[in-house]
């Protein structure tokens, strides 16, 4: 009983404890509560409301944010249905050369992280126009021309882009054919990489037939010997066409697929879903790795798949060489396309070498039979452009013309073209 009469008055204790904690946490979160609206200014949609009412103060305080300050830039990067684009890059430099003040936007010569749109890559300076729309506005591309097409018989545009329009149909531009990546790090490039979503399709890029279709792909020869095994493509497909190009066999190779749509053996028609992208081998990031093999089915019997691919309609490609001081072709120059009509660079590229690389000195990759080159670059408007680059640091530049569905070539070396001429602008004018 004692124990009981002393409990009671204790119990109370607690209860009122217990009750003026309780107003306490209630005071300070009413005091938060008050607070919360600030926090919500920069947020227009939480302001949405029923009923009309007259601005409150936080639209009045966005409106005077909004005209007076510089608008918050839009995010680059993929909205949620977007997955992130493959490898992204180390140093995120984009190969842009200008003078400095000699064109429009000449200060943004670095592109930002992970840039998966052409606009993003094309054109530094023009960064603020892009906003992180949903995949189809951000991947959108010009139809290709229906293919095959050689309107200059030197061209051999044969095989249709292995991806939709409405997706990312074009290579990464920081680890194109031939390149070693931003830093000059990485393994070099035998495909082109196009970052799409896990599940998007996958065509047959000619007609052929299905030659290998698993994954860890792997060269078999008929009498069982496997000359090739490349674990780091995951699940791919290649195919051998039914065309060949002046005597030699082709094959295409569709690389890192999250599901393979067909089998060994099989006839394919170009367009034919034959995989779906994927993540699969050494990646870091969704897409597809698309090669073009030339005369065998050999890792080392790479070309350009951008002078093999449907260019879009009224688009072409300028390739060529850059030549060094010693009369060889250059190694990892950067290559900047500038359209004279506007200043504005519109595509960016690097040049690549042959180099053997393997014990049985096979090249690593081959440069065009008919055009030689030693750097590509798609996917270009028709219009006039100048070519840049830089040979033991002077700036050498080239005017060419661009002419839909076909290649034109241009030789940058020192010394005739050595220094810049007039601005573009001026000319253009
Ligand atoms: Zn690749």
């Amino acid at each position: 009983m004692p124990l009981k009469k002393n409990t009671q008055p204790r119990n109370l204790q607690g209860i009122a404890l217990i009750l003026v904690l309780a107003i306490a946490v209630g005071l300070l979160l009413m005091r938060q509560g008050q607070g919360a609206p600030a926090l919500t200014v920069s947020l227009p949609v939480a302001q949405a409301s029923p009923t009309p009412q007259p601005p409150s103060w936080q639209d009045v305080l966005q409106q005077q944010v909004l005209a007076n300050a510089t608008p918050v830039p839009q995010p680059l990067l993929p909205t949620d249905d977007h997955t992130p684009p493959t490898l992204a890059p180390i140093n995120p430099a984009a190969p842009v050369i200008l003078e400095p003040g000699q064109l429009e936007g000449a200060a943004a010569t670095t592109a930002p992280l992970a840039l998966t749109t052409r606009q993003e890559a094309a054109a530094p300076g023009s960064l603020e126009v892009v906003s992180a729309a949903g995949r189809g506005e951000v991947s959108w591309q010009p139809p290709p021309m229906i293919g095959p097409i050689s309107v200059d018989p030197r061209d051999h545009y044969w095989f249709a882009r292995p991806v939709d329009s409405d997706a990312v149909n074009y290579g990464l531009f920081y680890y194109s054919f031939g390149s070693d990546g931003p830093d000059d790090l990485w393994r070099v490039h035998h495909g082109l990489d196009m970052p799409n979503p896990i599940g998007e399709s996958v065509r047959a890029a000619g007609p052929g037939t299905v030659v290998w279709a698993a994954n860890g792909f792997r060269v078999e020869q008929p009498d069982g010997t496997v000359t090739e095994t490349t674990y780091s493509y995951g699940n791919t497909v290649l195919i051998e066409h039914d065309f060949g190009y002046r005597g030699m066999r082709l094959f295409t190779l569709y690389a890192h697929l999250s599901s393979i749509l067909v089998t060994r053996g099989q006839r394919v028609e170009t367009g034919d879903i034959i995989g779906l992208v994927g993540d699969t081998g050494v990646v870091t990031g969704s897409h597809v790795h698309f090669e073009v093999r030339l005369g065998q089915n050999s890792y080392y019997a790479v070309h350009n798949p951008i002078l093999w691919m449907v260019p879009y309609a009224g688009h072409g490609t300028i390739a060529g060489r850059v030549i060094g001081p010693d009369g060889d072709v250059l190694d990892d120059a950067d290559i900047s396309i500038i359209d004279r009509a506007t200043g504005r660079v519109v595509r960016t590229g690097a040049a690549y070498v042959r180099q053997d690389i393997n014990r049985d000195h096979k090249p690593d990759i081959n440069f065009d039979p008919v055009w030689n080159e030693n750097f590509a670059v798609g996917d270009i408007p028709e219009g006039r452009y100048q070519v840049v680059t830089r040979i033991d640091g002077v700036r050498v530049s080239r005017t060419v013309d661009v002419h839909e569905g076909t290649t034109t070539f241009v030789e940058l070396a020192l010394p005739h073209e050595a220094t810049p001429e007039v601005p573009p602008q001026a000319e253009a004018s």
